[in-house]
C-alpha cells in the first residue's frame, strides 16, 4: 500500500476516478500567494465521496461524504441561491 500524505487509504492513485466524475473549478486560495481565481481546484466524486483538492496536490485534501456533502450543498444553495 502506498503511503501519499493527506490523500486517504481509499483515493490512492490505482483508484482514480473517471474524467466524467472530475471537474476543476478555479478558486482563490487565501493562503497561499498568487492572483484571485488563478487556485485549481480539483473536485472529483469517488465512490459515494465528493474530495476536494486545491492545487492539485494533495497536501490537504477534503473528503465529503453523503451527510457533508448534502450540508454543503444545502448551503451554497442558501447562500448563492
Ligand atoms: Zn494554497
Amino acid at each position: 500500500m502506498t503511503d501519499t500524505p493527506g490523500v486517504p487509504e481509499q483515493h490512492q492513485p490505482g483508484q482514480r476516478p473517471s474524467r466524467a466524475n472530475e471537474r476543476t473549478i478555479m478558486v482563490t486560495c487565501a493562503t497561499c500567494p498568487g492572483a484571485r481565481g488563478f487556485t485549481s481546484l480539483r473536485v472529483t466524486r469517488i465512490g459515494g465521496d465528493i474530495v476536494l483538492d486545491p492545487h492539485f496536490a494533495g497536501a490537504c485534501v477534503l473528503v465529503f461524504n453523503e451527510t457533508a456533502a448534502t450540508a454543503l450543498f444545502d448551503l451554497l444553495g442558501e447562500w448563492v441561491g
